[in-house]
């Protein structure tokens, strides 16, 4: 059996060294890091992630705001939000929680954000010098897989790495943060041919496609450690039962709360032929929010002049 990757340890052990850089940052003058959160509409996947990105921010000493306005906001009242948010010396880090309601362009109103408040790491100028392997923001999932691969240490150098789905969120940082760090990379997509056969190449394989299982052993070599990114809410009993054979708790879940919560990868069928593997939930998830609130406290050193 494949080793457990337990993302909620990581996440709060890298929780616990924010909360000590925070109470260093106010021990010697300086002003708490605050992060504003914008929610608009009311999907209640984005409010949960939006609670707990709030929470985490409390628990670690951070000032942390709620910003929520109707579905029916405007562009234009939006990046006025936007605008203040960039003026309030106050806010080290804004975000806007994606997926934004249709009718408005969200990236505008990501490239309106300063760079240096940037903590979810979307915009041009940190996605580019994510590239140029240049200090900035790095988006926290990806963030999040890296730093749970480098403190089990997970050789990475020369090592092939497979990263499927290519969203500019997930995927492409992943991919170029593991160029970085000297794997050779190959990011698939929904286009690649015969993705079986790529992915079974990757030593390393993330999977963050946003389809439940469609990961399934055929697509991992035996060995690999599999990082799997997928959050996706399962309602179909079906699909319940092939993915979990004879699984009466996740049948017993499905009954209960209407769905089940399962990751990009066919975790049943996986976990024998891999060396490591993620869960779903209680793997990246976790990670996700605690590299926010690094990136928070990295936005607040350097705005108060500590960090280069
Ligand atoms: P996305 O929809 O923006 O991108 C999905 C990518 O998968 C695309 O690049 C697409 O080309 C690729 N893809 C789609 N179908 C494919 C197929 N059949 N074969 C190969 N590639 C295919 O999604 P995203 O925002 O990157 O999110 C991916 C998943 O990760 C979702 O389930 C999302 O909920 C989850 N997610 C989790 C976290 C976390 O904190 N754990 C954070 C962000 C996203």
């Amino acid at each position: 059996m494949s080793e457990l990757l337990d993302g909620k340890a990581v996440a709060a052990a890298i929780r616990a060294e924010v909360a000590q850089g925070v109470e260093e940052l106010v021990a010697s003058g300086g002003r708490p890091p605050g992060l504003t959160v914008v929610l608009v509409g009311d999907d209640p996947a984005s409010q949960v992630y939006v609670g707990s990105k709030v929470r985490a921010c409390t628990e670690v000493g951070m000032v942390s705001r709620k910003i929520a306005r109707p579905a029916a906001t405007t562009q234009e009242e939006l990046a006025a939000i936007v605008d203040e948010l960039n003026q309030d010396e106050t806010i080290d880090g804004m975000l806007l929680q994606l997926p934004l309601p249709r009718h408005i362009e969200e990236r505008p109103l990501l490239e309106r954000i300063l760079p240096a408040k940037d903590v979810d790491g979307f915009h041009p100028v940190n996605a580019g010098r994510l590239w140029l392997d240049l200090p900035g923001f790095v988006p926290a999932t990806p963030a999040g897989i890296l730093e749970l691969l480098k403190r089990r240490g997970t050789p990475l150098a020369g090592r092939r790495a497979v990263v499927v789905g290519r969203s500019n969120t997930v995927g492409k940082p992943m991919a170029a943060l593991l160029l970085r760090e000297n794997c050779t990379v190959t990011l698939c997509h929904s286009k690649t041919a015969d993705l079986a056969a790529v992915a079974r190449e990757g030593d390393i394989l993330v999977a963050a496609v946003g389809r439940p299982g469609l990961v399934s052993a055929e697509h991992v070599k035996d060995g690999a450690v599999v990082i799997d990114v997928g959050i996706n809410r399962v309602s179909d009993r079906a699909t319940v039962e092939r993915l979990f054979p004879g699984d009466a708790r996740k049948l017993a879940q499905l009954e209960q709360k209407g769905a089940v919560l399962v990751g990009d990868v066919d975790f049943v069928r996986v976990a024998p032929k891999a060396s490591a593997i993620t869960p779903v939930p209680g793997g990246v998830g976790p990670l996700t929010v605690a590299m926010l609130l690094v990136n928070t406290l990295k936005a607040a050193r350097r705005r108060q002049g500590l960090d280069a």
